[in-house]
Order: C-alpha cells, then sequence, then structure tokens
C-alpha cells in the first residue's frame, strides 16, 4: 500500500533497479541504495546525492516506512528551494511524491543551472515516463 494514499503499488523494473510506484498519486519508493544507481546511471554524482538526503530531518512525517513500518523523517534536499523528500530513519529508503524526483536529481547534481544537472534530470524524466507509460498500458 502507499504511504502517501492508501493506492496499490506496483513494482517497476528501471535498468535492473525495481522501484514501487503507486499507481494512484504517482509517487515512488526507492530502498536505499536504488536512486544512487539510477542518478549515477544518468551520469549524475552518487555521492553527492548520498550526502543530500543525509540531510538532518526537518520534522516527522505522517507516513510509514514500506519495510519497517516507522514513521518517515522529512528532508530537505538541496539550496533553497529545496525538496522535501521522506526517509526511514533506520534506513530503508525514500518516499518521493510524483514530481520530486527530477528536482532530487537537480539538487544531486549542482542544480539545474549545470548542464550535468539537467542531464540527469532528462535521464531520469525519459526513463519514469516511458516505463511508467509502458506498464499501465494493459
Ligand atoms: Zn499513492
Ligand atoms: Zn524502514
Amino acid at each position: 500500500m502507499c504511504p502517501a494514499c492508501g493506492g496499490p503499488l506496483i513494482v517497476v523494473e528501471f535498468e535492473g533497479v525495481e522501484v514501487d510506484h503507486c499507481c494512484a498519486c504517482h509517487g515512488l519508493w526507492f530502498d536505499a541504495g536504488e536512486l544512487d544507481v539510477l542518478v549515477s546511471l544518468g551520469g549524475g554524482d552518487a555521492e553527492r546525492l548520498r550526502a543530500a538526503l543525509a540531510a538532518t530531518p526537518t520534522e516527522r512525517s505522517g507516513r510509514r516506512c514500506l519495510r519497517c513500518g516507522r514513521r518517515l523523517q522529512t528532508v530537505a534536499v538541496g539550496d533553497a528551494p529545496s525538496v522535501q523528500v521522506e526517509r526511514c530513519r533506520v534506513g530503508h529508503g525514500f518516499w518521493l511524491d510524483a514530481g520530486e524526483l527530477d528536482r532530487v536529481a537537480l539538487a544531486a547534481t549542482g542544480g539545474a543551472g549545470t548542464p550535468e544537472g539537467r542531464a540527469v534530470a532528462a535521464f531520469l524524466a525519459e526513463l519514469f515516463r516511458y516505463r511508467v507509460g509502458d506498464s499501465t498500458k494493459g
């Protein structure tokens, strides 16, 4: 069940990485390390992403971890305007609402002003549009 809306989750594979996708709200759950892999494939800096995602939590989320059921922590990723993502406090993974993935990718690569940032965001947008669209056809 989706931690955000309670809708059904489906597992979608992107480049060998399995991601849980909510069919209703289009949020995404990444197990620990999965997001790093996808950002690396897009030419981004996985170290930088990990550092950004390890930010001090700003508040407790009302949502719960898919793996352990603990309440997630909200973390602000990147410089202002930052994007709020939710993280399992014992490290199972991350929940991203629809539209947050490209912003996280930008935050992890130095921002939209850099060619690298735009390349990674474009890579992820293309990957997810294609596969998610494909999986809902039938
Ligand atoms: Zn949902
Ligand atoms: Zn957990």
